[in-house]
C-alpha cells in the first residue's frame, strides 16, 4: 500500500524520519510492501510553490492508501490568498476526515501524578467553532467593525450522528462505556442537537454505558480521576482541548497520537502542533508520531482485512510499551536519549521482536 508521508514544520522532519525508518522496519519484518512516498506541505511547500497545500498533492494523497501529516506551523498561515492555507484543515475538509481518534494513556515508568488511565476521545472534525471548515467558501469568522468580531459554530445532524456512531464502534472495542461532552446548559439548540443526535446511536449498541459532562466540569473529572473514563465523544473545539489535556496528563504530549478518519481515506497526525521551542535540537519525543502511523496501519488493516496490518500496530503498540519501560525515551517522559537515538534503539527492538 501507498503511503504519503509530509515532515511539516518544527519539530516534524526529525520526528517523521523516525516515523519513516519505523515503517519501513515493520513493513520488511512483516510483508506490508509499503511504499513511501515522501512530498511537502506547510512553509517548505509555501516557498517552493507559493502555496503551503496544491492540488497536485491533493491528488497524490487520493491516489495512495493513506496519510501521515507532520504538525504544522498553522500559526504562521494568516492569508489563504497568498497560499497560506492550514494544511491541517485543507486535508481534513477536503478528504472529509470527520473523526479525530485521540487515544491517551499512562505507562508504568512514565512520570505522572494521575492514577493509570485509558481512554479515548473521539473529536468531531469537520465543523464546530472551527470556522474555517463550516462553509463552502469563505470563512465563517467574521470581522464586522475593527472592535467587532463574530465566530459561527455549525453543528449539523448528519455529522452528530457519525461521530457518535465512530465513538460508540470504538467503544465496543473497549471497555463499552461512552461519556459525552457538551455545554448544552449554553449551548442549547447545537449542543441539543449533539446529544439527541448521540441519544438516537445509543440505541443501537444496548451493551455500551453512556454518561455525559459539561465540558468545564469534564475538565475538573479529567484531572481528578480520568480512570473513570474510556470513550468520550464531543464536538471539535471542545475534543482539541479536552484531548491535549488527556495527552499531557498522560505524561507528555509528545505521547500524542492521533487519526483522523473518514469513510474512505484516514490520516495520522501527532495531537501536538509544532512545537518551535524545541525544533531542530533532537529532543522531541518521537512516539507521538509513531503510534499515529500505528493507528493508520490498524485502520487499514481493518478497512482491507489486512491481519498483517493489524499485527504491525500490535508490534508497535508492544514495542512502545517495551522502550518506554527500558527508558529508550526522551526527556520528556524520563529518557536521556535524543530524537534520532529514541528512533534507532526502536527500530532495534521492532527487529528483534
Ligand atoms: P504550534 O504553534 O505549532 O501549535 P505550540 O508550541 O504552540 O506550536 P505545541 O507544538 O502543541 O504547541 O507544543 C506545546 C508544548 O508541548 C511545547 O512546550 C512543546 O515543546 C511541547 N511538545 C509538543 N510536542 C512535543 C514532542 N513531540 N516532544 C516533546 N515535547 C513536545
Amino acid at each position: 500500500m501507498k503511503i504519503v508521508m509530509i515532515p511539516g514544520d518544527g519539530i516534524g522532519p526529525e520526528t517523521m524520519t523516525v516515523c519513516s525508518d519505523v515503517l519501513t522496519t515493520i513493513s520488511e519484518k512483516l510483508d506490508l510492501h509499503l511504499e513511501l512516498i515522501h512530498e511537502i506541505a506547510g512553509h517548505d511547500s509555501l516557498k517552493k510553490y507559493g502555496s503551503t497545500v496544491t492540488e497536485q498533492l491533493l491528488a497524490t494523497v487520493k491516489a495512495a492508501d493513506g496519510l501521515i501529516l507532520g504538525p504544522m506551523a498553522t500559526y504562521d498561515f494568516k492569508d489563504e490568498t497568498k497560499g497560506e492555507i492550514n494544511p491541517s484543515k485543507f486535508f481534513r475538509k477536503k478528504l472529509d476526515l470527520y473523526a479525530n481518534i485521540r487515544p491517551a494513556r499512562t505507562y508504568p515508568k512514565v512520570p505522572t501524578k494521575m492514577n493509570p488511565f485509558d481512554l479515548v476521545v473521539v473529536r468531531e472534525n469537520t465543523e464546530g467553532f472551527y470556522a474555517d471548515r463550516n462553509v463552502e467558501s469563505g470563512n465563517s469568522e467574521i470581522l464586522v467593525t475593527p472592535d467587532v468580531g463574530i465566530s459561527l459554530r455549525r453543528i449539523t445532524r448528519e455529522c452528530c450522528i457519525r461521530i457518535a456512531k465512530s465513538a460508540f464502534e470504538l467503544a465496543m472495542t473497549r471497555k463499552k462505556h461512552v461519556t459525552l461532552v457538551h455545554k448544552a446548559n449554553v449551548l442549547k439548540i447545537t449542543d441539543g442537537l449533539f446529544l439527541d443526535c448521540c441519544a438516537e446511536v445509543a440505541k443501537s449498541y444496548p451493551e455500551v454505558t453512556v454518561d455525559d459532562h459539561i465540558v468545564d466540569a469534564m475538565m475538573a473529572h479529567v484531572v481528578r480521576n480520568p480512570e473513570r473514563f474510556d470513550t468520550i465523544v464531543t464536538t471539535n473545539m471542545f475534543g482539541d482541548i479536552l484531548s491535549d489535556l488527556t495527552a499531557e496528563l498522560s505524561g507528555s504530549l509528545g505521547l500524542g497520537g492521533s487519526l483522523n478518519a473518514g469513510d474512505h481515506y484516514a490520516m495520522g497526525q501527532a495531537a501536538h502542533g509544532s512545537a518551535p521551542d524545541i525544533a531542530g535540537q533532537d529532543i522531541a519525543n518521537p512516539f507521538s508520531i509513531i503510534t499515529s502511523a500505528s493507528m493508520l496501519l490498524n485502520w487499514l488493516g481493518q478497512k482491507y482485512q489486512q491481519p498483517n496490518y493489524l499485527q504491525a500496530a500490535k508490534y508497535i503498540a508492544r514495542a512502545t510499551e517495551q522502550a518506554i519501560d527500558a527508558l529508550e525515551v526522551t526527556r520528556d517522559i524520563g529518557g536521556q536519549l535524543g530524537t534520532k537515538a529514541t528512533g534507532d534503539c526502536f527500530v532495534r527492538r521492532l527487529r528483534t521482536m
